[in-house]
């Protein structure tokens, strides 16, 4: 038995990265999954790479937009009544503040931020009428500490951890439970475009002396999401190598 066999899960931003391993592990467990992005073309190779519409499908979600994020449900609730959702969805504008403009600050805010409480909110209204849910939300190192060159995404990053301790309280009575993940340096496009002196300065930083992979990201969503965490709400869990503990 998979650790969500016959479970239903949402995750955003699923198309590449940290959120298509999420939903491969999620279903190697068992679960069938609604992948949301807005990249349709690699969002429908996501499917398919994971066994076809039997166990995974895809729509259109800008998560920014409440009414996809229904839409996203909506897909999910085909397969049965949504158990798990992964708030996974991001950008990265980083400049210095001298240089960062108030739209790389408003769409990184959007999309973390605003798109997670959309996920958070939506999934956690009909997880309330099942009596039972999981959501597990990604906020970063970046929100924990803060990194220069990225006060938006550290702001929005940490918003995170706060919206994701007021939900969590907000429906705990109600058996959803609401945890997130930080994740440190993670081998994925995000940061492969980074520039090599950034990436090494990063890399001494990380008492485990490496980047992490998605795999390792995910098994953690996973633990999240599953039973094994069946006591576990309002956390935020570090994936970080032992990098700023
Ligand atoms: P990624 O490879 O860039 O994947 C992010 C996915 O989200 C992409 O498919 C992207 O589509 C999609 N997306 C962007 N804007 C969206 C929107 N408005 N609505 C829905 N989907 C949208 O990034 P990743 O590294 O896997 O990151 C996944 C999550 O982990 C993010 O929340 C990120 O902040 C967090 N994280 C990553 C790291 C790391 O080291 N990689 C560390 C800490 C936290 P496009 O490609 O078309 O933009």
């Amino acid at each position: 038995m998979g650790l969500l066999e016959g479970r239903v899960a949402a995750v955003t931003g699923a198309a590449q990265g940290i959120g298509l391993q999420i939903a491969r592990t999620f279903v190697a467990e068992g679960a069938r999954v609604a992948l949301g992005d807005i990249d349709d073309a690699a969002g429908a190779a996501a499917v398919a790479e994971l066994g076809g519409e039997s166990v995974a499908r895809y729509t259109h979600c800008d998560v920014r937009d409440a009414a996809r994020v229904e839409a996203l449900l909506d897909t999910a609730e085909q397969f049965g009544p949504i158990g798990v959702f992964v708030n996974n969805a991001g950008i990265t504008r980083d400049a210095t503040m001298r240089k960062m403009t108030e739209t790389d600050f408003d769409d990184v805010i959007a999309i973390h931020l605003k798109g997670t409480w959309n996920g958070t909110r939506a999934a956690a209204s009909r997880m309330r009428e099942h009596g039972r849910g999981a959501i597990v939300n990604i906020s970063s190192l970046s929100g924990k500490i803060g990194l220069p060159g990225q006060t938006n995404y550290s702001a929005a990053k940490a918003g995170i951890v706060g919206l994701t301790k007021a939900a969590a309280k907000e429906v705990a009575f109600k058996n959803v439970r609401v945890n997130a993940v930080q994740p440190g340096l993670i081998r994925t496009a995000m940061t492969e475009a980074m520039p090599q002196k950034v990436w090494a300065q990063k890399m001494a930083e990380i008492p485990l002396a490496r980047a992490g992979e998605p795999n390792e990201v995910a098994d953690v969503v996973l633990f999240l999401a599953s039973d094994l965490s069946s006591y576990m709400t309002g956390t935020v869990l570090e994936v970080t190598g032992g990098r700023f503990m």
